[in-house]
């Protein structure tokens, strides 16, 4: 090869310096290309960044303008609220329109939360507070609720819900209910872009929809598994909605599934799967477990997914559940009565005036609230989430405290619901 170069230089100088300048111009031509080149991907990489700078200060302005506007339209206490129509949407089933009675607009919430209503209800002593989750997203002029009548605990003489049968039997279109402003800590962030599974099973369907909706609704392409358990078609809520909602949005994936289909219920029409959600059920069906999950239903089936997702490897940060009655999802420890042995090293002695009952605090309760329901204490309670003030009691002696910031509470009393004894606690229940 280098003798062939020497024969070249020594025979033809010419021909090399014709191609030493064509390899010069060839460099020189690379060069320009590549600084080209690097120059439009420098460009391109400055316009995405442009374009996700406008995005992030279009959605900064978005939530400063929803903000506002849920401030300037919030209430503080009561409002009135006229009910514009109620419709029957399964077996004891209905959901109430209801309309400001003061005409103004109604503020934005979260898809999940709920309403915290006030009822004067004929032959009750005092005033029934309940919550009920907004099972629409808000429209400005309207909002919605869907309720279910509680019946009582099965093979008992005891009488339906008070609350949940006064809406079903008494409230009708025409008439004005009091209601607190939505609330709650139960709720989709919209603005966190993942996928969701959304579980329920009968009316704890509520919250459900409103985050179905809040999604579809906002044009969000997101994946979206919605998981419905009913008995079958009789308590089969939102049944048109659901198959709607499914046939409009391929992103969404609707499987119902019936315990107990009635021999006119058809597999494949009236719902997907013969049994309970599951989470053998995701598992056949999901392609991962990389989701947010938000739950609701009765304290048993929440309690069985909840372990259920932990065991198929479900971060807790990715499970948001909601318990509409006293059944606390996570696994409580037996507590021990005063006098039943030696106290644990922690454990401090609750009293329950009223009801002259001494138990022991172990740690293992959510709240004081949880502890009183363990041992038949009747402490009235709402939203269990310190947000509408039902479960407020007095101290007789001793001092609570809170997880957060200690809430606005009359001094001398405590929110039940989420606070804890800070030692020995006696308290007028
Ligand atoms: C955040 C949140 C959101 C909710 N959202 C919804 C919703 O969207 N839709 C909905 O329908 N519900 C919802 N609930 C549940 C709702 O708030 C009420 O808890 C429910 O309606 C029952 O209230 P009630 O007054 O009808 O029953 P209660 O009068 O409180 O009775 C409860 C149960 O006790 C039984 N009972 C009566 N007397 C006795 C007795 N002496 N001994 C033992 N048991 C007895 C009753 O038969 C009934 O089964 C929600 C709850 C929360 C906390």
């Amino acid at each position: 090869m280098i003798a062939e170069i020497f024969r070249i230089v020594t025979e033809n100088p010419t021909q090399l310096i014709g191609w030493a300048i064509m390899g010069g111009l060839l460099v020189q031509v690379g060069l320009l290309v590549t600084a080209g080149a690097q120059r439009a991907l420098f460009e391109r990489q400055r316009a995405q960044q442009e374009q996700v700078r406008l995005a992030l200060e279009i959605k900064a302005a978005r939530l400063k303008i929803q903000a506002v506007e849920t401030e300037k339209t919030a209430w503080n206490g009561i409002r009135k609220f006229t009910v514009a129509q109620k419709v029957k949407e399964a077996e004891d089933t209905f959901s109430f329109y209801l309309e400001p009675h003061d005409r103004k607009p109604l503020p934005q919430f979260k898809p999940g939360q709920y309403l915290t209503f006030a009822l004067n209800i004929p032959g009750s002593a005092k005033q029934v507070v309940r919550c009920y989750s907004l099972s629409d997203i808000g429209r400005r002029t309207h909002y919605r609720v869907t309720i279910k009548r509680c019946l009582p605990p099965p093979k008992t003489e005891h009488p339906p819900g008070v609350g949940s049968s006064f809406f079903c039997d008494t409230v009708q279109a025409g008439d004005i209910v009091d209601a607190k402003a939505p609330n709650g800590h139960f709720f989709l962030d919209m603005e966190k872009p993942r996928p969701v599974v959304l579980i329920s099973g009968g009316i704890g369907v509520t919250p459900m929809v409103t985050m179905a909706n809040a999604l579809t609704e906002a044009g969000d392409t997101r994946e979206i598994w919605f998981f419905f358990g009913a008995r079958n078609s009789t308590d089969h809520m939102f049944k048109t909605y659901m198959t709607e909602i499914a046939a409009k949005n391929p992103n969404v994936h609707m499987q119902v599934c019936y315990s107990k289909p009635l021999p006119t219920d058809v597999k494949g029409r009236d719902y997907q799967h013969e049994g309970r959600v599951t989470v053998d059920l995701f598992k056949a069906l999901l392609p991962s477990n990389n989701y947010d999950y938000f739950l609701c239903g009765p304290g048993p089936f929440m309690e069985s997914i909840t372990s259920d997702l932990t065991a198929w490897g479900v971060p807790d940060a990715w499970v948001h559940f909601e318990a509409f009655g006293p059944a606390s999802v996570k696994k409580k420890a037996p507590a021990k009565t005063a006098d039943a042995g030696a106290p644990a090293a922690t454990a401090v002695e609750v009293t329950f005036a009223k009801s002259g009952k001494k138990v022991l605090w172990d740690g293992s309760h959510d709240s004081v609230l949880a502890l009183a329901d363990e041992h038949g204490v009747k402490i009235d309670a709402g939203c269990r989430a310190g947000g509408c003030g039902s479960c407020v009691v007095a101290i007789k002696s001793g001092a609570v405290e809170y997880a957060g910031a200690p809430p606005e509470v009359e001094a001398g009393s405590c929110l039940s619901c989420i606070c804890k004894p800070k030692g020995a606690l006696v308290i007028d229940a």
